[in-house]
């Protein structure tokens, strides 16, 4: 056997590359995997995991501050992050070795180098060439800034990651998941948070009265919100960073700036040309619905293609695509259509499915929206006002479900179960069917009229 052939030879050892890696093993493949950095990737390493613990921590911080509001003794004192971060980082390790124990398990190689394409079944790597009946593409993407004067200044999400204690006062460039996530963490950690937003609201491609709902919650919290304000120049001053925009607004005083302006995928120095990979218009690696490149034997997943950008999404469309290559399922691939999302802000949101703009321009006047406000009871106990938002889009006559979107306590756990029934293709009158559980907030769900 030449040690140097595989049947499979992974680009990257993130989300969609180890999903990919693993079960092509699973089915018998021979499989090498390539990662200079460490294991998991984007996600694991400076994305949803260590996201989700700040945004624990946060979300601790918050249910103290409400546990005193309900008659708990109040209790002082902010959060020591270097000790937080040490649960963080150990966590992380842990998956790490998981994931090397399963490779280990499976006889899956991980060459600890990058690779680079030398045609369409070599991948080149600094130790030696590997010959490949397979290459799956899953290099992911990368933090990218608009380009202006000062634009290097600053962290951006990686740096955030960084971070080992709050900022006093932190300007965040953007109004996508990633500024108002880590904008919210921020501002419950007890920084002074200002979002800087091109356009005219919060998360473009949510329902608006979600975005509406989010943008009173932050306010509320206390977060400034800039929207219009297209960023003209950052400087540093002696009291930190200055902030100017198109539109006049100057801003000065911050201590931190995070760039939160959108990811570039990583396709540079990947041979891809040579290989015959061809990119989108947007630079994307472009991949027709089997995630085939235009290079044969070559395919890709994950944050180097147009595919939202979410683990899950990489992961399933990566293990499809081996169940198709080695498993025996020559139908299999990733439907689209329907991928619940959650985004995890202070309170989170849930969405599947249309939004009710999208319904109303796919259906017309045969759309339904159900929805719900209500004061959910641990904020309702201590008289706070803010409310949680539920909505249910239905079309047609019979009320198929084809969103729901979701702001609220629990948001983020509420929905999956519910996107289940909407991907059966539940009809409003099921939702009726079914009895509540009661006192949730989930039973709202079921209760619309
Ligand atoms: P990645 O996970 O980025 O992995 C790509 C890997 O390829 C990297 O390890 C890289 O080192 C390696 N690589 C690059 N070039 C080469 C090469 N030439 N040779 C070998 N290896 C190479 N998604 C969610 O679903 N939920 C969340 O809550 C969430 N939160 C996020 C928060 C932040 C701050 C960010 C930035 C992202 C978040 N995401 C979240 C998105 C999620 O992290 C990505 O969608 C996911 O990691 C994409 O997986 P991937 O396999 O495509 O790429």
């Amino acid at each position: 056997m030449n040690p140097n052939r595989y049947d499979l030879i992974v680009l990257g050892a993130g989300s969609g590359g180890i999903a990919g890696a693993i079960r092509a093993a699973n089915h018998g493949a021979r499989v090498a995997i390539l990662e200079a950095s460490a294991l998991g990737g984007t996600c694991v390493n400076a994305g949803c995991v260590p996201k989700k613990a700040m945004w624990l921590a946060a979300e601790l911080t918050e249910s103290r501050n409400l546990a005193g509001d309900l008659g708990f003794d109040p209790c002082p004192g902010g959060l020591d992050w270097p000790a937080f971060v040490a649960h963080r980082e150990q966590y992380i390790r842990n998956i790490h070795a998981s994931y090397s124990a399963r490779f280990g398990e499976l006889g899956i190689d991980l060459i600890t180098e990058r690779g680079r394409l030398l045609g369409a079944s070599a991948v080149h790597t600094a130790s030696r060439p590997l010959q490949g009946g397979r290459i799956l593409i899953a290099t992911g993407g990368r933090s990218k800034r608009p380009t202006l004067p000062g634009s290097n200044l600053g962290i951006d999400s990686d740096g955030f990651f960084a971070l080992r204690a709050a900022p006093r006062r932190i300007a965040v460039i953007g109004g996508g998941y990633i500024a108002t996530e880590l904008g919210g963490i921020l501002r419950a950690l007890g920084s002074e948070v200002s979002l800087f937003v091109r356009g005219e609201r919060l998360l473009v491609h949510s329902d608006s009265e979600i975005s509406e709902a989010l943008a009173e919650a932050m306010r509320s919290r206390g977060i400034q919100l800039h929207f219009g304000h297209q960023l003209e120049r950052v400087t540093t001053e002696n009291d930190g960073y200055r902030i100017n925009c198109a539109t006049g607004l100057e801003e000065t005083g911050f201590d931190c700036l995070l760039w939160a302006t959108g990811r570039a995928p990583n396709v540079e120095d990947l041979g891809l040309q040579e290989a015959g990979v061809s990119l989108d218009p947007q630079g994307f690696i472009a991949v027709d619905e089997w995630q085939a490149t235009s290079a044969d034997s070559v395919f890709a997943v994950g944050d180097v293609t147009s595919a939202a950008a979410h683990t899950p999404i990489a992961i399933a469309s990566s293990r499809r695509l081996m169940d198709r290559l080695f498993g025996g399922q020559p139908e299999s691939r990733l439907d689209f259509n329907n991928i619940p999302t959650a985004v995890f802000t202070h309170p989170p949101i849930g969405s599947v499915g249309l939004t009710e703009t999208e319904a109303r321009e796919q259906y017309g006047n045969a759309v339904k929206v159900y929805r719900s406000r209500f004061r959910p009871m641990r904020g309702a106990l201590a008289n706070h006002a803010e409310r949680s938002l539920m909505k249910l889009v239905c079309a047609g006559a019979e009320e198929r479900v084809v969103g729901i979107h979701l702001i609220g306590p629990a948001s983020d756990e509420i929905l999956q179960g519910f996107a289940v029934a909407m991907k059966l293709g539940a009809r409003k009158v099921d939702f009726d069917d079914t009895v509540a559980i009661h006192p949730t907030s989930a039973e709202e769900l079921v209760l619309m009229s």
